[in-house]
This record gives C-alpha cells, sequence and structure tokens, in this order.
C-alpha cells in the first residue's frame, strides 16, 4: 500500500544523504524515482539535490504555482516510475501536500518528504505542519547539539556568531550560519 512518509530534522542532519541513498536503493532493483526540490531562482527543472558529503543527483523542481499531482501524474504517464522524492518539503504549501496525499490514495504512489520541522525562530513551517498532520508514517532524522543532546532546534546567526531572532523565514544566498542545537541550548542563545 502506498503511503504518504515525512521524514523530519533540524538542518545539517543528512537529510538530503538518506533521500539519495533511498532513491539509490530504487535504482539498484531497476526501480525508477521521480526526485523533486524545490525551485529558489528563476529556472524550472534541473536542479540538483546534493548532500554534505559529496553525493547528489538531478531533480525537477517545484514552486509554489505548481499542482503537484498532475505533476506527478505527468511523471507517471511519460515513464514508470516507483516511487516519488521530495526534499525540502518544508517549502510546500498547505495546498500541496494535500496534493500529495491525493497522489498516494489515488495514482498509488509512495511519496517520501524530506523537510525541516521548525524554522530559527521555532516555527513550524507550513508544509511541514500540513505534513504533520496528513502523514501516514513519519520519522525523525536525528543529530545532535554540540551537549550531545538531540538537536531539535536550529539558530541563524551572524558572520560574528550572533543568534538573529527576526527575518524571513526564508533567506537564501546571505551570509547568514545555521546551527543546530538542542532546546535548551536554543533558548539560550535567542534569550527565550
Ligand atoms: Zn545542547
Amino acid at each position: 500500500m502506498a503511503k504518504l512518509y515525512f521524514h523530519y530534522s533540524t538542518m545539517n542532519a543528512g537529510k538530503s544523504t538518506l533521500l539519495l541513498q533511498a532513491a539509490h536503493n530504487y535504482q539498484e532493483r531497476g526501480m525508477e524515482s521521480y526526485l523533486l526540490t524545490a525551485q529558489f531562482d528563476n529556472r524550472a527543472g534541473d536542479a540538483r539535490i546534493g548532500s554534505r558529503i559529496g553525493i547528489g543527483r538531478e531533480a525537477d523542481t517545484f514552486s509554489l504555482s505548481d499542482d503537484l499531482f498532475y505533476k506527478i501524474k505527468k511523471r507517471i504517464n511519460d515513464a514508470p516510475c516507483a516511487c516519488v522524492f521530495i526534499d525540502e518539503a518544508q517549502f510546500l504549501s498547505h495546498e500541496q501536500v494535500w496534493q500529495l496525499a491525493r497522489a498516494v490514495d489515488d495514482l498509488k504512489i509512495p511519496i517520501m518528504c524530506y523537510g525541516l520541522r521548525v524554522d530559527f525562530q521555532g516555527k513550524l513551517f507550513p508544509g511541514s505542519a500540513t505534513l504533520l498532520a496528513l502523514s501516514d508514517e513519519m520519522r525523525e532524522i536525528k543529530t545532535i547539539c554540540h551537549c550531545g543532546k538531540k538537536a531539535t532546534m536550529v539558530v541563524r546567526q551572524d558572520e560574528n556568531g550572533v543568534a538573529l531572532t527576526d527575518g524571513a523565514q526564508v533567506q537564501i544566498g546571505g551570509n547568514e550560519a545555521y546551527v543546530s542545537l538542542c532546546r535548551k541550548h536554543w533558548r539560550e542563545k535567542v534569550d527565550k
């Protein structure tokens, strides 16, 4: 039975690596999969899902204007496809997660979403909130804070290591760095 999966974590936990590994497992068994990632600039199409350990694969992109049910349906009609993988799933809209749920139910294809749970202010991303509500199966990808506890939060900090508490949920191309922390150390860092 096809299911909607949500693999969530904080930053730098190795989500893309796990996505690529899972897609590779399908490929080894002679099954093709459809890879999608968020479109951050104006170029639709040829994006790449890359991981920090150096592996990567070509991927299609999604933007907020896409109907993902139809996009997946078209891909399935064009060529055999055993599974859909979505990276940066936190950037899906509420409606798009429903489109994915419909694709799982009506097209009977498994969809594996990988994304961040909360932003640097400790708030759920819209895509992640809806995935937490609708997914058939969820799995936390764990990483650790500098203290050794599980990291569940992320801080956005400037080049001097000062935590930023304001700003847009998505910031592309700045000099900010993201650090994953446990809640206690995140609270200390952002003064909460
Ligand atoms: Zn800690």
